[in-house]
């Protein structure tokens, strides 16, 4: 029996579902975080269960030719890129392998034929939003990002994914912090000012840069002068007050200190405006592909009505509308909303309609009181759709659905569902949208007759 402490040698057959390498000793599964298949590793057990360990990599004895050295000096420590001990190619590969399995065994289908993962045009400084956590360390404000393991502040002056920008104002804020005596939130204690810093730049260099302290801000003009410094034509400096004790990055109240209150992104030739509480997604190189490609299996003519579930600012509205008669977007947050009619204005669309309320409250009155569709795509957030929407969905029977998730699990969990109900999985195409981390995003196009 392996005991915890215990040094193993183990032979690495295949991948976890996060990217861990999976090996077998006294009959027990055997994770291990940073093993590649093919690999012999010595590891040390830090957990067993009934039928599986966790264990700790302690040298590799036979690497893998899929093998790469992390180009980023807090690779061990942040846990955020989880995948930069493989080659991009092995990255790949096992993002699709994930989506497989998933639908596979969580989906319950067999012989889905899974296309390759795109790969993202950049996989590093893709990330157009960053969010920076403080603490104090040696009488000093630090900051970095939340370790994934232990939920402490890694202290980082740069992190390789995201866009320049972000450690430029991440420094200039620690810096800020230090010289006027401005403390670090203590989540435990409550004590401190300081919580976050979220940074959002676009593909045209706009940067936003949100400070989340605990009550009022102090030193706001030197903040001020200091994030210009830092990130010369910055577009918006926002703080927001967060006083809950709560691990959500933002507080209920926002307060534009310096500029507008959004800095705007261009897609596909569309602009959209974005605020700070608004979803965009983080790869902007990548995002018109993923959108390209769910947008191009719906096949849209010109009399189709089309409903985007889970449109958060409208950008797959917005690129669908010309294609389509209508196109109508549900959203959940009111500020995305917001932004979301605001870029109907702004890039001239007037068949596009937008609602605010939760997916599952929404569409089963709009379906109730028989509003016609014929194509959907849904978008949901990791946790997939919520029954009730599911349910509404497969009431309506539109024929044709593009789904796109980020999480594989519940994407092959709805899947089910709706093949159930009658729908046939036309494609399943995986995107890289998140290089070096473990999390893929995929399109799959669901017809019923
Ligand atoms: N399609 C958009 C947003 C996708 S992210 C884009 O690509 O930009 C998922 C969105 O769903 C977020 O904007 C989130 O606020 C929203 N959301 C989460 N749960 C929801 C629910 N139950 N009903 C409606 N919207 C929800």
């Amino acid at each position: 029996m392996l005991e915890i402490g215990e040094k193993t040698e183990l032979t690495i057959t295949a991948f976890g579902s996060e990217g861990q390498g999976i090996g077998r000793a006294d009959g027990l599964a055997v994770f291990v975080p940073g093993a590649l298949p093919g690999e012999k590793v010595l590891a040390v057990a830090k957990k067993t269960e009934k039928r599986f360990a966790e264990a700790r990599l302690e040298r590799v004895l036979e690497a893998s030719p899929s093998r790469a050295v992390p180009p980023c000096p807090y690779y061990e420590s942040c846990g955020g890129c989880s995948l930069m001990h493989m080659t991009y190619e092995a990255q790949l590969a096992f993002k699709t392998q994930r989506v497989r399995d998933a639908l596979e065994r969580i989906g319950g289908f067999s012989g889905v034929h899974v296309e390759n993962c795109a790969p993202s045009p950049e996989s590093l400084r893709y990330r157009n939003k960053s969010v920076f956590s403080f603490a104090e360390s040696a009488g000093k404000v630090v900051s970095g990002c939340l370790s994934e393991k232990s939920h402490a502040v890694v202290p980082i002056a740069d992190c390789l994914i995201a866009k320049k920008e972000a450690a430029a104002a991440l420094s200039a804020v620690t810096e800020w912090a230090n010289a006027h005596g401005v403390r670090a939130f203590d989540e435990k204690t409550g004590g401190g000012e300081l919580r976050r810093l979220m940074v959002r730049t676009t593909s045209a260099g706009e940067t936003m840069a949100v400070v989340v302290t605990k009550g009022k801000l102090r030193f706001e003009a030197e903040l001020i002068a200091a994030l210009m410094k830092a990130v010369p034509g910055i577009k918006s400096i926002i703080h927001n007050e967060n006083p809950e004790r709560t691990s959500l990055a933002l507080g209920r109240r926002s307060r534009v200190i310096f500029g507008g209150s959004t800095v705007t992104e261009t897609l596909a030739g569309f602009c959209f405006s974005v605020g700070a509480e608004s979803f965009l997604q983080v790869n902007g190189a990548q995002t018109p592909n993923l959108y390209r490609a769910a947008i191009d299996a719906l096949e849209l003519c010109e009399n189709d009505d089309v409903i985007d579930l889970y449109c958060g600012i409208g950008t797959i509205s917005l690129m669908m509308a010309g294609s389509a008669r209508s196109v109508l977007g549900v959203e959940y947050v009111p500020e995305a909303i917001r932004d979301a009619k605001r870029n109907a204005e702004l890039n001239g669309v007037n068949n596009a309609e937008f609602i605010c309320g939760a997916a599952e409250n929404v569409l089963p009155k709009l379906v109730g009181a028989g509003r016609k569709f014929n194509k959907l795509l849904l978008d949901p957030p990791r946790k997939g759709a919520m029954p009730r929407a599911i349910e509404a969905i497969i009431k309506s029977g539109v024929p044709r659905i593009a789904y796109i998730s980020c999480n594989p699990a519940t994407l092959a969990r709805d899947c089910r569902i709706f093949a159930d109900a009658g729908y046939r999985i036309e494609s399943v195409q995986p995107y890289d949208m998140f290089a070096n981390s473990n999390h893929v995003e995929t399109v799959v196009l669901m017809t019923k007759e």
